[in-house]
């Protein structure tokens, strides 16, 4: 379908403007057209390349520089992802095409892409069903909780509650909250992670789930989840796993074999997508069997003769979370990625993310504190507490590294460590890009040492150089209102 823009000048519409083929109903009405033309800037090839190459050499990414940003698993993914994702008959596709087509079948093979994502994700988390819809963690996070109220809604139990631990992603508590749940915050103190005593003492009948993430942000693993899986399960509760990062996981356990019921995945995080700067995510959702009726509309089924149709008739769905497909373009280069790797390759994946951080960890434990001094899964977190005391804290270290060519670890969370510097190497990096950053860290650690104020100028390489978050803070821009928020029903 084409749409005309632009008023029809006079003499164009001589030679056939708009053009005969453009049905009425695409040609927009008189009061929506410009009465003049845009001015938009006239510049040659030369000048738009160099505009754009330009831009592409500002960005800091992880094609240029190492990105050891904790719990954000910014790896390498590779670029036959992107040559798939490509394909003109995937990036070409209209969402409004039909399913089924004489001869053409044009959208059965994107479809097909969908059902058998979802297939593989289900055999990866032991989950029964997925839905590829969500667009991000948090949107996933959200779809999961609405699944969990649909179901107890329909079991006729009132359930206001849900659990998260103080060490949780910050989208946890927020889409817990956003569904309509009061947050109760589970301590872990200083054993990093939650404990089945904890959850036994915030158990109520009001309890609707335990959101978790295992390995947590602090990159340990929870050896009592299935004590803890049993106690929710008690008050017939429902435990979601926050697996927007599974690469500690990938091939060697599954949350559903841990008693978990709902399962997000990040595939731009773990599977195969690059993302960061507001780009497309997605956030897809696995569910066991019980949970099934309630995933969104539409789901993917594919029929007795091998076609794929899209299902919308659920009585029992929770409807709508996304337009269309959901991000299927992330979609495509996660099928791509599992397909690229397969079985043995994915569990090479988990394990040289796990043997990377725990090299580092190693390699700096004499130099910075370590928050839990303990064997790490995919990350670990440090603590500038020691170079604080100096007057180099943890967000020197960080402008310090920027002045090396790396990009800063998460700092200051989670915030049940001081000064904490979360570090995620991620499996695609090699021993030498590793050896670079610890000798980094070790050199700032040092000058923290003997000269501390080298560490407060810091970065003096990078084009803007420090920022005055003194004055960001004191001149903020109050101006900005936000909508208000939806009404109750
Ligand atoms: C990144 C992340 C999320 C949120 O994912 P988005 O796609 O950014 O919404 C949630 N939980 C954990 C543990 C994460 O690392």
């Amino acid at each position: 379908m084409r749409v005309i823009f632009e008023k029809s000048t006079p003499g164009r519409r001589g030679v056939g403007f708009p053009p005969s083929d453009v049905p009425a109903h695409a040609v927009l009405p008189p009061e929506c057209l410009r009465a003049t033309r845009a001015e938009l800037p006239e510049v040659s090839e030369l000048e738009a390349v160099r505009h754009f190459t330009r831009l592409s050499q500002r960005n800091f990414s992880v094609d240029t520089n190492f990105y050891p940003l904790g719990s954000c698993t910014m790896k390498y993914n590779p670029k036959f992802c992107e040559v798939v994702a490509r394909l003109e008959g995937f990036s070409q596709l209209h969402p409004l095409l039909p399913q089924l087509r004489r001869g053409g079948m044009l959208t059965q093979g994107a479809l097909g892409v969908l059902y058998e994502t979802a297939r593989l994700l289900c055999e990866i988390t032991g989950m029964a069903q997925f839905t590829m819809q969500p667009l991000a963690g948090a949107h996933g996070e959200l779809t999961g909780a609405m699944i969990i109220a649909a179901y107890h809604r329909q079991q006729g139990k009132r359930k206001t509650r849900v659990i998260i631990p103080d060490s949780a992603h910050g989208t946890n508590p927020a889409s817990a909250a956003i569904a309509g749940y009061e947050v109760v915050v589970a301590p872990t103190g200083d054993r990093g992670v939650l404990d089945a005593q904890t959850v036994e003492e915030l158990l109520s009948d009001e309890v609707a789930a335990l959101m978790l993430t295992c390995p947590n942000t602090l990159g340990l693993f929870n050896s009592q989840i299935r004590e803890i899986a049993d106690l929710i399960h008690g008050v017939d509760g429902l435990m979601y796993y926050d697996g927007a990062n599974l690469n500690a996981l990938l091939g060697r356990a599954r949350p559903g074999d841990m008693g978990f019921d709902v399962v997000h995945l990040n595939l731009h995080k773990t599977f195969g997508a690059p993302h960061g700067g507001g780009g497309p995510g997605a956030g897809p959702v696995g569910v066991v069997e019980r949970l099934a009726p309630f995933l969104p509309t539409s789901v993917v089924e594919k029929r007795s003769d091998g076609t794929y149709s899209l299902q919308y008739d659920r009585k029992d769905s929770i409807g709508y979370v996304a337009p269309f497909y959901g991000s299927f373009g992330v979609i495509v280069r996660a099928y791509a990625y599992l397909l690229l790797l397969g079985g043995d390759c994915l569990k090479s994946v988990s394990g040289n993310a796990v043997l990377n951080a725990n090299y580092v960890l190693a390699r700096l434990k004499d130099h910075y504190e370590v928050a839990f001094d303990r064997r790490c899964m995919h990350e670990f977190v440090l603590s500038a507490s020691r170079q604080a005391r100096m007057g180099v804290k943890a967000l020197d270290v960080a402008k310090g590294l920027l002045d090396r060519g790396i990009h800063p670890p998460t700092v200051y969370f989670p915030q049940t460590v001081p000064e904490a510097l979360m570090i995620e190497p991620t499996e695609t990096e090699s021993k030498e890009t590793l050896d670079a950053f610890v000798a980094a860290m070790i050199e700032i650690a040092r000058l923290a040492e003997q000269d501390p104020d080298a560490l407060h100028e810091a970065p003096t390489q990078t084009p803007v150089g420090r920022l005055d978050e003194v004055a960001a803070a004191r001149n903020q821009d109050t101006s900005y209102t936000p909508p208000a928020p939806p009404v109750e029903q």
